[in-house]
């Protein structure tokens, strides 16, 4: 076994651990030890409030036996088995999404979100062929999205910070603007002639309709800034899918599994989404585990007899027994503490107090969210919107892990525009962490110059 001293963790990691999206600073590089609820430990016992969940995925919050146990158990009794055949875990865990989705789903299991997305382009492309439309492959997504970090996910990525190192990326993705509530409020009544509708509208039509395979979108896009779209959008967006026979694709890789306040996002906007796919919060990170849910009559377009009728895709490891298994005890756990409707009461809360802390501060912009999924948008001058000096950000950022807090840092990724805290909980947040993380931002963000 390899004995690490204490003391040589951080040279070892620089050593051997390439980390992401940050260049190596041992200052602010956290070897995280145990967990336990939303609190994280370091190797030198500093504890950390996770305002984020890890990765906006902890949902059920660290430490839960039940969940260990699961997987142990499978693991003793079926270590793994591909899914070109099947097995108990990935059966059980298919029907419990099916009750979470409230409608006639059938999944297709890999382990990340960017594999899900993948999944869900091929099969939206390989749909229309079935049906005898061979020039439908493009796929419309949103600036300032992100979908993953594979060349698909990444070419449906809308954050060219993220993509310009490693273009040609896969081909057949357009990008449109997204809403931006803060920026440029629609003002129409009528959703359909909002001007991030009609964006989609005629992008479809000039690209012709019968090129288009799909629309993928978040409900709330997450990294690129939490924006929460007027109420009205995804469903506008839907009939325009429909007026031009593209399919719509939902990510659900970070607002599925009660991060909203609903069990996934689509369910605010009186939508039913073609594919949905999901990831994080499934095992709330326990394990790596993903879902591509495809309505049912979409399924059935692949079941012809011919073998060139098959869906042409594999995936080893997806759905591996273990990981559904632990799946399925976390989304009981969720029902069984009623999770997705404490996301909605908690992050109501949470939202109202930092509403009353915040917004007199001359650098907050604006404060929003949904369920425990906030962004905090820090500007340099309230009148123009300007985004806050980047510089200024990481200063809070750094400021709160100093003081114990961990809070995240997210915007559209082009320079300058970097500008929104996060704030993605574990859903079990109890009332004096609310209060410490609270008191905590309230006091750092009190002395940023
Ligand atoms: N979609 C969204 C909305 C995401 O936020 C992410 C990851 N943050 C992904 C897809 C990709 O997931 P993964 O990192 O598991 O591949």
């Amino acid at each position: 076994m390899v004995q690490t001293d204490q003391s040589q963790l951080l040279a070892k990691d620089e050593r051997y651990i390439w980390h992401s999206m940050k260049p190596y600073n041992p200052q602010s590089t956290l070897v995280v030890i145990e967990a336990k609820g939303c609190w994280v430990t370091d190797h030198t016992g500093k504890k950390y409030l996770d305002a984020m969940a890890g990765l906006w995925c902890v949902n059920v919050g660290y430490g839960r036996e039940e969940l260990a146990k699961a997987a142990y158990e499978q693991l003793k009794t079926l270590a793994y088995f591909p899914l070109t055949q099947s097995h108990v875990p990935a059966i059980q865990l298919g029907e419990k999404l099916n009750e979470w989705l409230g409608d006639e789903y059938v999944i297709f299991f890999s382990n990340s979100g960017s594999e899900a997305n993948e999944t869900a382009f091929k099969i939206a492309r390989q749909y229309h062929q079935q049906k005898g439309d061979y020039h439908r492959y493009k796929i419309i997504s949103r600036y300032r999205a992100y979908h993953g970090n594979s060349m698909g996910a990444l070419a449906a990525t809308g954050q060219a910070q993220r993509k310009y190192k490693y273009e040609p990326l896969a081909t057949g993705f357009i990008h449109v603007a997204p809403p931006d509530s803060y920026r440029e409020e629609e003002t129409a009544t009528d959703p359909r002639e909002w001007k991030s509708v009609k964006a989609i509208d005629q992008v479809m039509t000039w690209e012709l309709s019968e090129t288009i395979a799909a629309v993928i979108m978040e409900p709330i896009i997450t990294g690129g800034g939490v924006l929460i779209p007027p109420d009205g959008y995804m469903k506008a967006v839907k009939e325009v899918c429909e007026k031009h026979g593209a399919l719509l694709i939902v990510d659900e890789v970070i607002c599925g599994f009660g991060r909203t306040g609903k069990p996934f996002g689509f369910m605010h906007y009186g939508v039913k989404p073609d594919i949905i796919t999901m990831a994080k919060g499934i095992t709330s990170a326990y394990l790596p585990l993903s879902a591509t849910a495809v309505r049912k009559d979409i399924y059935e377009a692949f079941k012809g007899t011919e073998e060139y009728d098959y869906f042409r895709h594999v995936n080893t490891f997806g759905g591996n027994p273990a990981a559904c298994a632990l799946a399925v005890k976390n989304l009981e756990i969720m029902e069984k503490e009623n999770l997705a409707t404490r996301s909605h009461d908690v992050g109501a809360q949470l939202l109202n107090e930092l509403k009353n802390r915040l917004c007199g501060h001359p650098y907050v912009g604006d404060v929003r969210g949904k369920g425990l999924l906030i962004g905090i948008e820090l500007v340099a001058d309230k009148q123009t919107k300007a985004p806050l000096d980047v510089a200024l950000v990481n200063q809070v950022i750094n400021r709160c892990k100093e003081n114990g807090l961990i809070i995240g840092k997210n915007g559209a990724t082009v320079a300058g525009y970097n500008n929104v805290l996060t704030l993605s909980p574990p859903l079990t947040i109890e009332d004096e962490d609310i209060a410490f993380l609270v008191q905590t931002l309230t006091a750092v963000l009190a002395q940023v110059k």
